[in-house]
C-alpha cells in the first residue's frame, strides 16, 4: 500500500516538474516592457514631450505581430517623462528618431528642424543616471535609466547636480504595478502576462 502512494506522489512530482519548465520557458521568451525617465532641456527651457504628436494609443502595447519601430518604444497618454519600452534592443535613439528627433554630441535637431550646435557659448550635454556620457546615440535602454539633454550655457557641475534633479523618477512605479490600462507592469516574470499569452494562444 505504502509503495503505490510513492508510485502515485512520483507521477504527479514529474508531471509538476514538466509544468513549471514550461511555464518558466513561456516565461524566458515574454517580451520584454520596462520603463525609463527622461527630460529635454533647451535655452534653460523644458521641452514638451507631453503633447499629443508624441503620445502614442494604450493599445499599441498589445501589438506582438508586424511590430513597427513606433511600437517598440514610445510615449503614453501625455506623460512626457516616462518611455515605455516594449522589445528587445531598443536604444535611445530608437525613441527619439520615432519621434524625428536626431543628434549627435555636436548638434540636437528638432522635429520642427530647429537645429542647435556646440558653440564658444552653448553646449550639448547629455547626463545618465548622474554621469556625463558622451553620446546616449547607440545606448541600450535600460529599466529605470534616466537621461536628461541639455543645451545651453550652464556649467557642467550644475547641470549634473541641479538640472540632472528635475528628471523624472516614477519608472519603478510603472515596472512595479500591472496595470494594461496604464501600460505599466513588466513582463518578466508577470503570471499575469504569462495566463494572457496562453490564453490567447488557444484562441
Ligand atoms: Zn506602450
Ligand atoms: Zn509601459
Amino acid at each position: 500500500m505504502k509503495k503505490r502512494y510513492i508510485y502515485i506522489l512520483s507521477i504527479w512530482l514529474i508531471l509538476l516538474f514538466f509544468i513549471l519548465w514550461y511555464l518558466y520557458a513561456w516565461l524566458k521568451f515574454a517580451k520584454p516592457h520596462f520603463h525609463a525617465n527622461f527630460l529635454m532641456y533647451i535655452n534653460g527651457q523644458r521641452f514638451d514631450f507631453g503633447l499629443d504628436k508624441y503620445s502614442e494609443d494604450i493599445w499599441k502595447c498589445k501589438v506582438d505581430e508586424n511590430i513597427t519601430p513606433k511600437d517598440r518604444v514610445h510615449l503614453h497618454e501625455n506623460n512626457a517623462d516616462t518611455i515605455h519600452v516594449h522589445h528587445e534592443w531598443v536604444s535611445w535613439w530608437h525613441f527619439f528618431a520615432n519621434n524625428n528627433f536626431y543628434f549627435s554630441d555636436k548638434y540636437l535637431i528638432l522635429d520642427d528642424w530647429k537645429l542647435y550646435k556646440n558653440d564658444d557659448k552653448n553646449k550639448l550635454t547629455f547626463v545618465l543616471n548622474w554621469k556625463i556620457i558622451k553620446n546616449p546615440y547607440n545606448r541600450m535602454m535600460n529599466s529605470e535609466d534616466r537621461l536628461l539633454i541639455n543645451y545651453w550655457n550652464e556649467t557642467e557641475e550644475y547641470i549634473v547636480k541641479e538640472r540632472f534633479k528635475k528628471v523624472s523618477e516614477n519608472a519603478w512605479e510603472y515596472n512595479k504595478k500591472y496595470d494594461p490600462g496604464t501600460c505599466s507592469g513588466t513582463n518578466q516574470n508577470s503570471i499575469f502576462f504569462l495566463l494572457e499569452q496562453l490564453l490567447h494562444i488557444n484562441h
